[in-house]
């Protein structure tokens, strides 16, 4: 495949924003080449600016779960584009989402909209330390939250690309009430809490992390954590900002029998469009602004071009439920390729689905938490990266990320894709 129109947009970007990029892992550092610029997207497609085509396991890094420019996701987008773009007043279309919303989830009895996973997630721990009047906050190495201060400690994803774990320009002073513990390690938790003497306003995790490549949390783990929660009074936030609508209708809250005490929302919720969102029972939302003490606020909050996209994905996903089994199943097509590739080039690899999230790791060990991610092999998912997109394959950059299925990836996609595999890992023997 031919990349000249990109690698010279890529040279003009970088002359004018940092990295050539405005996010880092999109920079193609873990990985061989630079970026393909893309032109436009076409269901499961993707096309760049030099003609190539893409089928996208990416999906924008989860929003898209109807594939690129959905027809009726557009045309509610084009609907409210008519009535102006942004009023920073109350609208219909956001309480018609929030309903959505606290219909779909019993652990939501109201829920605020914000413009991004990182706000959902900054304003949820600020509403569970103001509730809680604690200051300390627990997190699992691996798991990201969005780039908000007190959150930047041992992320994954584009963090664990890069290899920092935390970032200059933000003082020790915020971090240090952020406790750290391993994923899917009770053990680890018990002794966070016994160090802080319980005094732990919230814990936060990704269910189902998808942030250190797949990993998904145990259910025995996901209880114990419950139950330490309970005993000390310290809020579990479950991080639903990928998970959400994509490993389940419910995102994780559909697979685990454990019930959160916050949960924060983003990505699918808004369909490509830039929202995020955070809510809780009744009795914990009232802290907020303006009922409550605790501050938060966005100018463009609940936008109502951003709410119909919204809109109009969910109640597409909510009338048709069984879509989650068909995006599992192709989830699972994909792995099971993509391990029989592996298998036959005597390459080792693991793979996980969950809903239409999938992942795999080079590793030879089961992965269940970030030191066994750390330990994948970079250097072939690099080279395994680059014979998969010149063979018009779009992965994620990094093996520290899940990748997507969208109901636009047909079976003859996913084929295409194994086939690729096969090619690509055959080679690297
Ligand atoms: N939380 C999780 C679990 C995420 O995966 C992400 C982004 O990937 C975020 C929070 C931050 O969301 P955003 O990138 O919209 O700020």
């Amino acid at each position: 495949m031919a990349y000249d129109k990109s690698i010279a947009a890529f040279e003009e970007a970088y002359k004018v924003i940092p990295g050539g990029v405005d996010s880092p892992v999109r920079a193609f550092n873990g990985v061989e080449g630079t970026p393909p610029f893309i032109q436009k997207g076409e269901g499961g497609y993707l096309f760049d600016i030099d003609g190539n085509r893409y089928i996208d396991f990416v999906q924008s890094w989860g929003p898209l779960i109807f594939g690129h420019a959905d027809a009726d996701i557009q045309n509610a987008v084009m609907e409210a584009v008519k009535n102006g773009l942004s009023f920073g007043a109350p609208t219909l279309v956001e309480t018609e989402l929030a309903t959505e919303i606290t219909t779909l989830f019993d652990t939501i009895d109201k829920v605020r909209f914000v413009s991004s996973g990182t706000e959902a997630v900054m304003s949820a721990i600020r509403l569970a330390r103001g509730f809680t009047g604690r200051d300390n906050i627990l997190k699992f190495t691996g798991c990201y939250h969005g780039h908000s201060d007190s959150l930047l400690v041992q992320a994954g994803s584009g963090l664990a690309t890069f290899g920092a774990p935390s970032s200059p320009g933000v003082p020790a002073d915020l971090t240090k009430h952020t406790l750290l513990a391993t994923y899917n390690d009770i053990e680890e938790v018990k002794q966070c809490f016994a160090d802080a003497k319980g005094d732990i306003a919230c814990v936060i995790i990704e269910p189902i992390a998808g942030n250190m490549g797949l990993v998904p949390a145990t259910e025995d783990f996901l209880q114990e954590l419950r139950a330490i929660c309970d005993a000390h009074g310290t809020l579990l936030i479950f991080d639903e900002v990928m998970s959400g609508f994509r490993a389940s209708l419910k995102g994780a809250q559909g697979i685990t029998t454990v019930k959160p005490d916050m949960v924060t929302l983003g990505k699918v919720i808004g369909a490509g469009m830039p929202v995020g969102a955070f809510g809780a029972r009744a009795e914990i939302m009232a802290h907020l602004s303006p009922e409550g003490p605790v501050y938060q606020a966005g100018t463009l909050s609940g936008n109502p071009v951003a709410m119909a996209a919204g809109l109009a994905s969910l109640k597409k996903l909510k009338a048709n439920p069984s879509i989650y089994v068909e995006l599992g199943n192709k989830a699972k097509r994909l792995m099971d390729g993509f391990q029989k590739a592996a298998n036959a080039a005597e390459i080792p690899m693991v793979t996980d689905v969950r809903g239409s999230m999938f992942g795999f790791f080079f590793s030879e060990i089961p992965v269940r938490n970030f030191t066994d991610a750390q330990q994948n092999d970079t250097s072939m998912f690099a080279k395994f990266h680059k014979g998969m997109l010149d063979r018009g394959v779009y992965l994620a950059c990094s093996s520290f990320e899940a990748g997507f299925i969208s109901t636009a990836t047909t079976n003859e996609m996913i084929d295409e894709a194994i086939k690729a595999a096969y090619e690509t890992l055959k080679e690297l023997t």
